[in-house]
């Protein structure tokens, strides 16, 4: 009898383990999250842009699901990524410009990678720019992180870089891997041919926009120019990724990866007067791309819904069946219900680049609306825009009562999280800020 229960309790057992086996990080699919900085929704092919610039996502986009609608949280790096690595909005997490200076990622937020690392994945971070070094945080929870503060890494040397890693792990968990590319960003000098793509008859040989000691834009005939270098660093990097697409394959990862692809935020090119990013929170600079292929992906979907920079953390960890208990603003997109209308905002969190005659305070876009809360002097001023007919922002609108109590509600948001300012920034990292235009 006492054999008989024994063996038994061994099968239950043996289940039991079996089940719990079912269930670990070795079944889950890996991850590569690649955030291209400074890359304006509207300037990729599958976004509807006259130029063929993106060729590799395109087709990425193509065989995966793409959000039509997705909203940055913050206009320049800092925030919005720490919004993207924390799944919360820029007045929750804190991480951002204050006036005594820039405020890093809380040391015990909860993070991609730290989330991804609890639940048995191997993580590895590839960033290319000093604000998203380990001095402003986002080295945690990553067993392997480079990062090159002055934003030079080419994207081919941090594919090669993240492909290197990928054949050196031997163990048989899931990755992680979060790859940043700074080749948008100005300076714009993609490589050649990429440099004239778009201009092939350009003779002008400069990478950053002139401003005039008071503080105007000396030439702003060089639009053309600008817009091409910009548009030729997209189909440069979009050319790495169709090579890194390409080597995953072939190394056999083309079955069990997730790829998203998004953008901290967008890029101004003189459609308010002012270019560059950070100074305000129009579309330019807050419509950002969202891509996501892999296995169990809804093939050849768009998404015409609002999505945020805040869902990409839920959402991933929805793909991934993850479960933790930290709270997220954002929502797993894959849940039609709750996408449904909700508010997603966006604020500077910065105190310079007043370029403008007034100062944006926050946004909202709510369904198809979108609100904006400006002030000059001490006065406040509301407006509204009907982001499908105007989405250009070209005709403001009386902000109507229920954007203005968002907006209001949103301003009033207490902060979660209060990081501590980002201390002793060394010479090379602060030469690295001004040369970028951060100070
Ligand atoms: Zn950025």
């Amino acid at each position: 009898m006492h054999r008989i229960l024994f063996v038994v309790l061994s099968f239950v057992l043996i289940l039991t383990f079996s089940c719990g086996n079912t269930s670990t990080a070795i079944d889950r699919p890996n991850v590569i999250l690649i955030i291209i900085d400074t890359l304006r929704a509207d300037h990729l092919n599958c976004y509807g842009y006259h130029r063929d610039t993106s060729p590799s996502l395109d087709s990425l986009a193509a065989s995966g699901t793409r959000w039509e609608n997705c909203q940055a949280q913050a206009p320049w790096t800092l925030p919005a990524t720490a919004t993207i690595f924390t799944g919360l909005n820029a007045k929750q997490h804190g991480t951002g410009r204050r006036l005594d200076g820039d405020h890093r990622l809380h040391s015990e937020i909860p993070i991609i990678p730290t989330i991804f690392s609890n639940a048995g994945y191997r993580t590895c971070g590839i960033f290319n720019v000093v604000l998203l070094n380990e001095n402003h945080g986002f080295a945690r929870g990553f067993d392997y992180y480079s990062c090159d503060d002055l934003g030079a890494r080419r994207a081919a040397i941090s594919v090669d870089e993240f492909l290197r890693w990928l054949e050196s792990g031997s163990d048989e968990r899931p990755f992680l891997a979060v790859l940043h590319f700074f080749d948008v960003h100005d300076p714009y000098d993609p490589p050649p041919p990429f440099d004239k793509l778009y201009f092939p008859d350009d003779t002008l040989d400069v990478s950053m926009w002139e401003i005039t000691e008071s503080g105007q834009i000396a030439h702003p005939e060089h639009l053309e120019h600008f817009l091409s270098r910009y548009d030729g660093g997209i189909t440069w990097v979009d050319t790495q990724l169709g090579r890194l697409f390409s080597e995953l394959r072939f190394r056999g990862y083309g079955d069990n990866t997730i790829i998203m692809v998004t953008a901290d935020h967008g890029e101004e090119f003189l459609e308010w007067g002012w270019v560059g990013h950070g100074g305000h929170l129009y579309q330019e600079l807050v419509h950002v791309p969202l891509i996501v292929s892999g296995p169990g992906i809804p093939s050849g979907e768009v998404i015409t819904e609002p999505a945020a920079q805040f869902d990409i953390l839920p959402t991933l960890l929805s793909i991934c069946s993850i479960e933790d208990t930290s709270y997220f603003e954002g929502v797993d997109l894959f849940n039609r219900a709750a996408r449904d209308p909700r508010p997603l905002p966006a604020s500077r969190l910065m105190f310079w680049g007043q370029m403008l005659g007034e100062t944006p305070l926050a946004a909202v876009v709510y369904g198809r609306m979108k609100g904006l809360v400006t002030r000059k002097g001490s006065t406040d001023s509301y407006y509204m825009f009907d982001l499908l007919n105007d989405p250009h922002e070209q005709a403001p609108l009386e902000a109507d009562s229920t954007l203005m109590e968002l907006l209001d509600y949103y301003r009033a948001t207490p902060m979660l999280w209060d990081p501590p300012r980002v201390q002793d920034l060394d010479s090379s990292s602060t030469r690295a800020l001004e040369d970028l235009g951060y100070i």
